[in-house]
């Protein structure tokens, strides 16, 4: 039998290389679209030992006439979007370059598919940042978006453009409504790496202090691996749809700093409150982890947690990591990483 073509963009985040793993379980072929030439960017790639199994294109996904010449090139049948400038807080900073990336690549890749004979089925990173502040505990399919981030408004564009192109068009394209995941590949620059990473390096004496913004913002973490499972799954049942991923569970930023010091086994002390709020290593009166301004956004949200009862039943999806083996998964493998980098 043929294999089954994959096109992955973003195959050098977190997600593509999982999402590259559990493909090439699955047999199939892989061409990753990755922006840059100049530098070798793919090093999740390498660390989970298949950056020589792919074939990889530079391709910015803005640039939609080179998008085209790679749908003439290869004969794709499905396609996994996961390209997207996706961290919140820059979104801020580059509003104009996450909509371009987040919002108009998108509809670049629908544009062509549309105009493609043959079947090619695709999948949107959407994401849990839509909803907000949505004023539900829970949030499902059906909760009403509330963006609050040059990023979360980009992401609803994509997610509007996806579900008008299935209806007008009649394209197997689905959202994943996707929560908070995260692993030892995350990028540094988000809250749950940045907490591993620095505390395993002030446990090295490699960094003095820990500094972040809203301790008390809540999110619905779970595992990169668990969810790229679903990406693949939305694309193979019949009717194309939307679903969020997610644990149903949810913790603050502080609950997760509480976790990482129960796991390193660190006596620690919260003292001080809002801007001068502190944790004290109870074993040397040393500030561990501070608060600083910058990192807070000009507007928060608050808090996420998802129903994935829709994926539950339809997919038969359902997380297999939860929050304290994530946590666990986590420091140790950056405790292993400060171990073996001296800078
Ligand atoms: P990452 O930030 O790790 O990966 C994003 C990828 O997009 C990188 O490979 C990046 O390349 C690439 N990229 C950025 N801009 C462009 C561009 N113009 N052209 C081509 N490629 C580009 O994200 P994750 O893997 O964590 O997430 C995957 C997707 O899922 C993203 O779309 C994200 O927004 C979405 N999502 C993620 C969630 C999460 O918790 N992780 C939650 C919900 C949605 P480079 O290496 O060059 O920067
Ligand atoms: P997001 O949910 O996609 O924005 O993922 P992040 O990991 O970037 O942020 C999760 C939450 O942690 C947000 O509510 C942030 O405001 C909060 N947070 C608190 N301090 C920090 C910090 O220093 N860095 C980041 N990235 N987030 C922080």
């Amino acid at each position: 039998m043929k294999k089954k073509v994959a096109l992955i963009t973003g195959i050098s985040g977190q997600d593509g290389a999982y999402l590259t793993k559990f493909l090439l379980k699955k047999n199939y072929k892989i061409i990753g679209v990755e922006r840059r030439s100049a530098r070798s960017n793919n090093w999740r790639l390498d660390k989970l030992n298949i950056k020589n199994n792919v074939k990889i294109e530079d391709i910015d996904i803005k640039e939609i006439n080179n998008l085209i010449r790679l749908f003439d090139k290869y004969r794709i049948d499905e396609v996994y979007n996961l390209a997207a400038q996706s961290f919140v807080h820059s979104s801020f900073q580059n509003p104009v370059e996450t909509s371009l990336v987040n919002a108009v690549g998108v509809l670049n890749l629908l544009e062509i598919i549309r105009n493609k004979k043959n079947k090619i089925k695709f999948y949107q990173a959407s994401t849990s940042e839509m909803f907000g502040e949505s004023g539900l505990s829970n949030q499902n399919e059906k909760t009403l978006f509330h963006p609050r981030s040059p990023y979360a408004t980009s992401k609803t564009f994509a997610h509007y453009t996806v579900q008008n192109y299935r209806e007008a068009y009649k394209l197997h394209a689905v959202n994943g409504i996707l929560f908070n995941h995260e692993s030892p590949l995350r990028g540094e620059e988000f809250i749950t790496r940045k907490i591993t990473l620095g505390l395993s390096k002030i446990l090295y004496n490699k960094q003095k202090e820990l500094k972040v913004g809203n301790l008390y913002s809540k999110r619905d973490w779970g595992y990169a691996e668990d969810y790229v499972e679903a990406m693949w799954k939305m694309l193979q049942i019949k009717k194309p749809d939307d679903y969020v991923i997610a644990t149903g569970k949810n913790f603050s930023v502080k609950q997760f700093i509480n976790e990482c010091t129960k796991v390193l086994k660190l006596k620690t002390k919260w003292v001080g409150k809002n801007l001068n709020e502190k944790l004290i290593n109870l074993e040397n009166k040393k500030t561990i982890v501070s608060i600083d301004k910058k990192f807070f956004r000009p507007s928060e949200v608050n808090i996420l947690k998802g129903d994935y009862s829709k994926a539950k039943n339809q997919l038969k999806w359902k997380p297999k990591t939860n929050f304290s083996k994530l946590v666990k998964m986590m420091i140790e493998s950056d405790l292993e990483y400060v171990r073996n980098n001296s800078n």
